[in-house]
């Protein structure tokens, strides 16, 4: 098939005009396929990776509709978080930059409301909103739907997760019944297609399928690390690699809050991006992020979609995202507008098999990566440390300098000479604190065969297993729950069908045994002791 081109797209020239402005020389995939479809009248889901274009896929359509002589609204998108809506908005605005009398604005929460209901009466034929302050706006009438035509839901499998399907379907339902409804995702989990049959009139599916998804310029790593490990093992990377900004990723909102106390504990300078922090919060740190006032950037999920910055130089998975495609995202934060990036994830045990799942998905093989040794930091410490050196001595202006070392080598008893000195200022300036190496045994990557039990644990036998539909976070929630000691203690947990093997540290072996005697797992009373010594 011939690569379709914007000429062939039935498009108007000043939309034309302005993309080739913007950059694309030919339309991505999913808006090849799109926007004739949308053009045509019809519903769609259009489903595709992210960084694959679909803004434009729908942005083009929405422009190509609207009629400009009706200064009713008559369009809207739904994002999922503000950066996306005023992202969508500008590139909307960019799309539309030589068509006349077309208005589109973004509004969200932690905006003041007065100034977007002023900018709203001047006459506004595009929103772009989170679903909560549309609604906010419909029930203050300052947004009209009756003539709306056409709405967007945008990140749509990103706007279910956070919670906002509630406040869609209120949405959908005060728009006209004879809008057009398009979807766009990146996955299409089944609330997507409840959605669909409910408010969408026989539409069509359009997949692209996943070429998209190689990302060639970043250089994807893994590293074996236990829990405890990570914190040193991500500021040792960091030191090696120097990055300019980089983006960490945690699972959970606690997590990054935590991490975050770590690293600025350690004198890095980094700071959290969670669904909890309100808007301005976000907007505060993205742009101390943009500036450099902070490098690192500690982000989960939610957050970080959409960080569209592009001097991200690592990306780092402290934890292993739980869905594939949310590796996808993640990584992508990186390597873009055409640069190099970098990405480690840290993996151990267990989540290796996670990690194959996202080789499998991604089809791309992550390369092992030590860690970094003392000797490894140190000596790019020193390096940095003696190009600053030689910087300042090509600046010059030393003589101030000069006669006090002179002095010092005058009136001093003993006798140094200039290499002495300059020894003593390198041990005063990078300190000389003794690093212990980290070991990390290989851990194991089936469950099947020669499970020894490492060093200081001892493996306990647990009477349920998949058959219970027993998961790891069952058994961790238990021990850690019952027992009271940290989840994060507690080693390896292989899951059988009908028992489950745990490793918990020696000291609290005996603890966990008695704590554990008579209590349901998912409703199962179990039965728990240690495990049978393996023969060598
Ligand atoms: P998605 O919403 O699918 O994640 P975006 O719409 O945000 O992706 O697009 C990702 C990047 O690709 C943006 O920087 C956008 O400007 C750019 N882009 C979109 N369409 C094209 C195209 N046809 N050619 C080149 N770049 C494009
Ligand atoms: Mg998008």
């Amino acid at each position: 098939m011939d690569k379709i081109k914007f000429e062939d797209l039935p498009i108007s020239n000043e939309i034309k005009k302005a993309v080739i402005e913007m950059g694309f020389e030919e339309p991505s995939p999913i808006q090849a396929q799109s926007i004739p479809v949308i053009l045509s009248g019809k519903d769609i889901i259009g489903q595709a990776q992210t960084g694959t274009g679909k803004t434009a896929a729908f942005s083009i359509p929405i422009l190509e509709m609207i009629d400009p002589s009706n200064k009713n609204l008559q369009a809207v998108v739904l994002c999922p978080t503000r950066e996306l809506a005023i992202q969508v908005s500008t590139e909307i605005r960019k799309i539309g930059k030589y068509l006349h009398g077309i208005k589109a604005l973004p509004i969200y929460g932690g905006q003041p409301i007065d100034r977007q209901i002023k900018s709203l009466k001047g006459g506004v034929q595009i929103v772009i909103g989170t679903p909560g302050r549309v609604i906010d706006h419909i029930n203050r009438k300052t947004l009209k739907m009756n003539d709306v035509k056409m709405i967007i839901l945008d990140e749509a499998d990103e706007m279910l997760d956070m919670g906002f399907r509630e406040d869609i379907e209120t949405i959908l339902s005060k728009t006209p019944e004879d809008r057009q409804t398009t979807f766009f995702s990146a996955t299409m989990p089944k609330g997507i297609l409840d959605l669909t049959k409910k408010y969408q009139k026989d539409p069509e599916h359009i997949k692209v399928v996943r070429k998209e998804l190689t990302v060639p310029n970043i250089k994807q790593y893994y590293i074996e690390t236990r829990a405890i490990n990570k914190l040193e093992v991500l500021s040792r990377l960091i030191d090696v690699y120097n990055p300019k900004l980089s983006v960490v990723f945690t699972n959970t909102k606690k997590g990054a809050d935590e991490l975050v106390s770590e690293l600025q504990a350690r004198g890095y300078f980094a700071d959290a991006l969670h669904g909890d922090l309100k808007q301005t919060q976000r907007d505060i740190v993205m742009d101390k992020f943009r500036n450099g006032t902070i490098d690192i950037l500690v982000a989960t999920d939610v957050a970080a979609r959409g960080i569209d910055v592009d001097d991200v130089e690592a990306v780092f998975n402290y934890d292993l995202p739980q869905d594939e495609e949310y590796y996808v995202h993640r990584i992508g934060r990186t390597g873009r507008a055409g640069r190099e990036g970098i990405s480690f994830s840290f993996v151990f045990g267990k989540e290796m098999r996670k990690m194959r799942d996202i080789e499998r998905y991604t089809k791309t093989k992550l390369v092992k990566h030590d860690i970094p040794s003392v000797a490894d930091v140190e000596e790019k410490k020193v390096k940095a440390f003696f190009e600053e050196i030689e910087n300042t001595m090509k600046e010059g202006n030393l003589t101030k300098q000069l006669q006090w070392i002179e002095r010092f080598l005058e009136e001093s008893d003993i006798e140094y000479g200039v290499v002495d000195i300059a020894a003593a200022l390198l041990k005063l300036s990078l300190g000389d604190e003794k690093k212990e190496e980290i070991i990390e045994e290989p851990s194991r990557r089936n469950n099947s065969k020669g499970n020894a039990t490492r060093e200081g644990m001892v493996r306990l036998f647990i009477n349920v297993g998949r058959k219970q539909r027993i998961q790891a976070k069952d058994i961790l929630g238990a021990i850690a729950g019952e027992v009271g000691i940290p989840g994060k203690v507690i080693g390896t947990i292989d899951i059988y069908d009908k028992y489950t093997f745990v490793e918990v540290p020696k000291q609290n072996a005996k603890k966990v045994l008695e704590k554990m005697k008579n209590i349901k797992i998912k409703g199962n009373k179990i039965n728990i002791e240690q495990a049978n010594k393996k023969k060598k």
